[in-house]
């Protein structure tokens, strides 16, 4: 632009724009007002326990240069480990985690806002690094005020109807919502289940209830396992002989309690599964743009795979299941996320 008079020192160098007006990269001038309202780019993983959402964050995080917040309500916390399903260290592939087990259980429960807040500080740092923030867990209420551009802690979102849903976003979101068919998900969750009980779940309980009064502990009292084994516990002290949940002796009546538990256990973890959908339809039904890839036939391959026996005669046959269930598993949710994403990072 030219001056309406001349200065003899200053000289308008032609590529730097007027104030209050930058230029985009195609030299276009765009008003700074615009600019403000540009958002951070952020990728939500979605979708009910079990779905694959771990696993599926850190396929995309080694392909996208992204490091993983998480959303889960129980993983925030510290313990627990097995119980809550947190991802083991040997399977992140070096991806960096946040918000995953460090809370502590005994300073209460983490509230939305302070998900908000400690969320949203983390993603500024991921940014700040040029890496692509990647929201990842089961908790909607979580990952609502997180986003919301006004978060309201007052209003419970998903309590009644009439509270709506906000679809003004603070930052520029990809919701990735990773279905499953709900038949097939509740035989995998009820499969899950028992792996977790065979992987040292009762004996993690065992302990929790051997030093805490879930009381005391408000963070992970409410985590599916906790609640479902405090009957069985309180009649069985850990530490008594005899009493462990996974070893000594047992009497029949211990069994029918242990057995009660774990089926406590299955139907709360499918109905987790349901309320979880049934959320994450609200936000679909409230203009949330969520981009739903279909993980059941993996999921069926899953099973097959789960379900062989394990005997060396088989060991070939269940190879190959296990290779049908990676390539399904590859075709039917990683390729159609990475397209999401790409189409998402050239907007
Ligand atoms: P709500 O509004 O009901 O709290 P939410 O969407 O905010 O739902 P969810 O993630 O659905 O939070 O968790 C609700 C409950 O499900 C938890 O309080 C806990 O009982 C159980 N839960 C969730 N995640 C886990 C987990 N990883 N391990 C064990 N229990 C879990």
């Amino acid at each position: 632009p030219s001056l309406p008079f001349s200065l003899p020192f200053f000289k308008p160098s032609p590529r730097r724009p007027p104030r209050g007006v930058r230029m985009d990269s195609s030299d276009r001038p765009i008003s700074t007002l615009s600019l403000r309202r540009q958002k951070d780019k952020i990728l939500v993983i979605m979708g009910a326990t079990g779905c694959g959402k771990s696993k599926l964050s850190i396929d995309l995080a080694t392909r996208f240069q992204a490091e993983i917040i998480n959303s889960d309500k129980m993983q925030v916390y510290k313990g627990l480990d097995i119980t809550t399903n947190k991802i083991p260290i040997h399977e992140r592939n070096g991806v960096a985690h946040h918000l995953l087990g460090v809370f502590d259980p005994l300073d209460g429960e983490v509230s939305a806002s302070e998900f908000r807040l400690t969320a949203g500080l983390a993603i500024s740092d991921i940014l700040s690094r040029q890496k692509l923030p990647m929201v990842v867990g089961g908790s909607n209420s979580f990952i609502h005020a997180l986003v919301v551009d006004r978060f309201n802690p007052d209003l419970d979102v998903f309590g009644g109807a009439s509270n709506p849903v906000s679809t003004q976003l603070r930052y520029n979101c990809c919701f990735v919502w990773v279905d499953v068919s709900l038949p097939v998900l509740e035989d995998y969750l009820c499969y899950r289940v028992d792996e977790m009980l065979e992987s040292g779940m009762p004996e993690e309980l065992s302990e929790y209830y051997r030093w805490e009064d879930p009381a005391s502990q408000p963070g992970l009292r409410k985590a599916i396992g906790v609640p479902e084994f405090e009957r069985y516990f309180k009649r069985y002290p850990p530490g008594r002989a005899g009493a462990g949940a996974g070893g000594g002796e047992w009497d029949e009546a211990q069994r029918r309690e242990y057995e009660e538990a774990v089926r406590e256990i299955k139907e709360n973890t499918c109905e987790l599964a349901k309320r979880q959908i049934g959320k994450m339809m609200r936000l679909k039904g409230a203009g949330w743009e969520l981009q739903r890839v279909d993980a059941t036939e993996a999921f069926r391959e899953a099973m097959k795979v789960r379900t062989a026996s394990d005997s060396s005669k088989n060991n070939k046959k269940k190879k190959r299941k296990k290779k049908r269930w990676m390539e399904v598993w590859e075709r039917d949710v990683v390729q159609p996320s990475m397209k999401i994403v790409n189409r998402f990072l050239e907007e």
